[in-house]
């Protein structure tokens, strides 16, 4: 097995590596109690209150009120359970506005009601991946029940000024759905004074385990739920609680409050260094998205004439994690659809890679990447068919 001493984890965007005081909360709810929090009970009773003290953890972390938070089996259902519960509002209203950079779990979940009757309106974004506010605003209309805009780009860390879309979306009567999966833990988020109708957050990208997560349902807006069944989460969610991972995402929100000065400064600057120094050092680099306004810990560089797949295979054999900004889906290199929205050109797209850091990195992750990195770049440029041409252009004839 590969563990974490042998690699350089630079994919905290993909997934982070679980705090130990997160699992050394979490580990007695799975041994000792073990206690149906449902259950009257003492021995049930008492796993109920550690869940609401994650609660009030995951408020503190989001400033909102602890009954407006929903614990989740992931990002994917909070995003899911906000879209659905927006379209079971008023049946008059059959039209969603997003944006075309968002998360696969809103964009395939607008393409499966496409099929139930309901219209979509995709807003495109400019090249450095920000969104014009005039034409999000056009593009509402009376039969428009939901705006859904993510709060932070998982591809390039762009953060959309989600605060003024909120406050549009209210001065236009319309809910308003916000996709923080990558925000919380890294950017302050205050949603006392909102007007944020929904905001969903996953925990296992800030350092809690996978398969939690949690809805924040403004305590004005009326919801439905989308599992039936007990009770629990006050008829929100059906479900017996995920305790232990419950546990967990609130000691991961307390922990991330207290590192988010270390996330805009620690973090930000290895991210900065790493960015600074490729693009200084290797040919042909370019940063992707508006460099201002953007994750502290993300960087997403595209290097010219490099095939990001290829890359990936390479850096892997450096024991270097990071993502490609393409996927080849069943067999046809299409790119990413975050990229290709921001028109970046087939070259870019397929050049492209991210690279994103967290608390756990240090400066040797840092120096090594930075050795490791332009040596790859080199070799596949010097493998790619481009630069064969230009060295020997009798080759083409
Ligand atoms: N939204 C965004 C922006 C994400 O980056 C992700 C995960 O990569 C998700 C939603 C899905 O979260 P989860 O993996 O918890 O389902």
């Amino acid at each position: 097995m590969i563990t974490p001493e042998k690699i350089i984890y630079l994919d905290n965007n993909a997934t982070t590596r679980p705090d130990p005081a997160v699992i050394e909360e979490m580990l007695p709810f799975l041994t000792t109690y073990y206690g149906n929090p449902s259950s009257g009970y003492q021995f049930g009773r008492q796993v109920h209150e550690a869940i609401e003290l994650a609660r009030e953890r995951v408020a503190d972390l989001l400033g909102c009120m602890p009954s407006e938070i929903i614990f989740t089996s992931c990002g994917t259902e909070s995003n899911n359970t906000a879209l659905n519960a927006a379209m079971q509002m008023d049946p008059a209203r059959r039209h969603i506005v997003t944006t075309a950079v968002e998360h696969s779990a809103i964009y395939k979940h607008c393409q499966h009601l496409l099929k139930r009757d309901c219209e979509v309106t995709v807003v495109g974004v400019d090249e450095n991946g920000r969104l014009d506010l005039e034409e999000l605003e056009d593009a509402i209309r009376p039969q428009t029940a939901l705006l859904s805009a993510m709060w932070a780009n998982n591809e390039t860390g762009v953060l959309f000024p989600v605060e003024k879309i909120a406050a549009l979306a209210r001065a236009k009567r319309v809910l308003f759905h916000t996709d923080a999966v990558q925000a919380v833990g890294k950017v302050p988020i205050n949603l006392s004074n909102s007007t944020i109708n929904f905001l969903s957050l996953s925990g296992h990208k800030l350092h809690g385990p996978k398969g939690v997560g949690a809805l924040y349902v403004n305590r004005r807006s009326t919801f439905q739920s989308m599992l039936f069944g007990g009770g629990q989460e006050n008829d929100r969610r059906a479900g017996t609680e995920n305790a232990a991972s419950i546990v967990a995402l609130g000691k991961a929100a307390e922990l991330a409050a207290e590192a988010m000065k270390d996330e805009q400064s620690y973090v930000r600057a290895m991210r900065d260094r790493f960015e600074d120094k490729l693009l200084a050092e290797v040919p042909e680099t370019s940063v992707n998205g508006d460099r201002e306004t953007r994750l502290p810990n993300t960087t997403s560089l595209s290097f010219a004439s490099i095939e990001s797949e290829a890359a990936l295979l390479m850096l892997d054999q450096q024991r270097l994690c990071c993502s490609a900004g393409s996927a080849c889906h069943t067999g046809s290199l299409q790119g990413s659809h975050v990229l290709r929205a921001m028109n970046l050109g087939a070259g870019a797209v397929r050049g492209s890679l991210r690279f994103s850091f967290s608390r756990f990195n240090t400066e040797t992750d840092v120096d090594q990447a930075l050795e490791i990195v332009p040596r790859v770049i080199s070799k596949l440029r010097a493998m790619s068919p481009r630069q064969m041409a230009r060295a020997e252009p009798a080759l083409l004839l």
